[in-house]
């Protein structure tokens, strides 16, 4: 299965990014305002305000980064611009709204701030705080669904027997995404019910993120969206059929003469 969506980026380069806010691919933003502070004795803070440029968006975010980003010359000083040839995504630590995959209001709303939790703190690069989030945001989501299955031993959620409830559950959700949270081993862990977590490291952790919130999307989202997508399809059907009904009426009336 092709996972490369998950890695999708906030900013293309200096001029085209991924809207959070209208979710319009490649639309061109503008820098509109920056400001620093001191984030510490010897640390200085940049952020910056980045307006959609789409017609009707025009939504701003807030983006943090312990480097000045912008074009910079002697004659003109900072530019309202990024730098060319800069991974901005891999610069920044912070955003607001998180990500281009901004988590769909139909995802329950515990989860979603569990999981906006763990994306900040593994951007901040608090790793403890990031796995507890996301391992509270799966528990969150199969306690949800009712699809807890308790290990009659320990009396403690099997966390693989869960996972495999919910597959059964959401038939429509590519089994792959459920299968690969299921295999996740630190997930399955004792450790898990005794508060003794290890933290896992970054690219671990944003991974196992991004796979928790595509498997949130198809299992709150795409249903959803497909039954939308059907009942247009239905009024159009039933549009299509009486303008059929009509001309026939008319060809019949043309025979008769
Ligand atoms: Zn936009």
């Amino acid at each position: 299965m092709d996972l490369s969506h998950l890695d999708k980026k906030y900013f293309i380069d200096a001029h085209i990014y991924n809207c959070p806010f209208c979710k319009r691919n490649n639309v061109s933003y503008a820098l509109i305002d920056t400001f620093s502070f001191h984030w510490g004795e010897n640390k200085t803070c940049y952020g910056y305000i980045v307006r959609c440029d789409s017609n009707g968006c025009e939504k701003t975010s807030m983006h943090l980064s312990f480097q000045e980003l912008r074009v910079y010359s002697r004659h003109s000083g900072h530019s309202n611009r990024f730098m060319d040839g800069l991974d901005i995504d891999a610069a920044l630590f912070f955003s607001q709204p998180t990500s281009y995959f901004v988590l769909d209001n139909r995802i329950p709303e515990k989860v979603r701030e569990l999981i906006y939790e763990a994306e900040n703190s593994r951007k901040s690069n608090y790793l403890v705080g990031a796995s507890a989030c996301l391992r509270k945001a799966i528990y969150e989501m199969l306690e949800h669904e009712k699809s807890i299955v308790k290990n009659p031993k320990t009396g403690y959620a099997d966390y693989q027997a869960s996972i495999k409830s919910l597959k059964e559950k959401f038939t429509n959700v590519a089994s792959e995404l459920f299968d690969a949270l299921g295999h996740t081993q630190e997930m399955a862990s004792d450790n898990v019910h005794e508060g003794s977590w290890e933290a896992w490291d970054s690219p671990k952790l944003r991974f196992i993120i991004e796979l928790t919130k595509a498997t949130l999307h198809e299992m709150y989202v795409v249903p959803e969206e497909r039954k939308e997508r059907l009942g247009l399809l239905g009024q159009m059907k039933s549009a299509f059929s009486n303008s059929k009904n009509q001309t026939e009426n008319i060809e019949e009336k043309e025979d008769v003469k």
